[in-house]
């Protein structure tokens, strides 16, 4: 029987994903992928977005699992927050909902631990992340922005020729 430690990593996208996965594989854990962005916006960013992270997990062998693209459950979700700028009250509204279904996610898998790659973003501040993750049982604090995590991310995503994005996913942050 494998002793390795599973985890299921939430994974906003493949260039965040890249050094988050390779940090975790480095301490040997067992890691399975989970696709879960009901929060991007238009369909055809998702798809982009997505193909990205299948070609990831191919390169890396590793499984993905994804989500339903539930966008208008998370348009529910950020209701009335419509005009907050990014990093304000719809952001935290909106890492509660990923971590929420990912937290799902791992029962069902029986992965009892589960990290998430938004702490790799400069834009994402790991304190917040780790308040609201703190929320659900088997939430993982791993800050991948420490050791040049985001620098990494750069390099791999040129190296597997991912898919980086312009903008960080709902339409509220598109029209900005
Ligand atoms: S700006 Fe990004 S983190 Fe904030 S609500 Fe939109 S998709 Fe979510």
């Amino acid at each position: 029987m494998s002793t390795q430690k599973k985890i299921l990593l939430h994974s906003c996208c493949a260039p965040c994903a890249s050094a988050s996965l390779e940090r975790l594989l480095e301490a040997d854990y067992e890691v399975t992928l989970f696709f879960s962005n009901s929060n991007i916006f238009p369909r055809e960013e998702y798809e982009k977005r997505l193909e990205s992270m299948r070609d990831l997990a191919q390169s890396y062998h590793v499984t993905l699992h994804i989500d339903a693209w539930d966008h208008s459950s998370w348009l529910a979700c950020v209701a009335g927050l419509e005009n907050e700028p990014e990093k304000g009250k719809r952001c935290l509204k909106c890492f509660e909902f990923s971590f929420r279904r990912t937290q799902i996610m791992a029962n069902n898998l029986k992965i009892f631990t589960f990290a998430s790659t938004l702490s790799i973003s400069p834009h994402k501040p790991s304190k917040i992340l780790f308040e609201i993750g703190s929320q659900f049982p088997g939430f993982l604090a791993m800050d991948f922005k420490k050791k040049n995590g985001f620098q990494r991310s750069l390099e791999l995503t040129r190296t597997h020729s991912l898919y980086r994005q312009r903008y960080c996913g709902c339409e509220f942050t598109l029209r900005s």
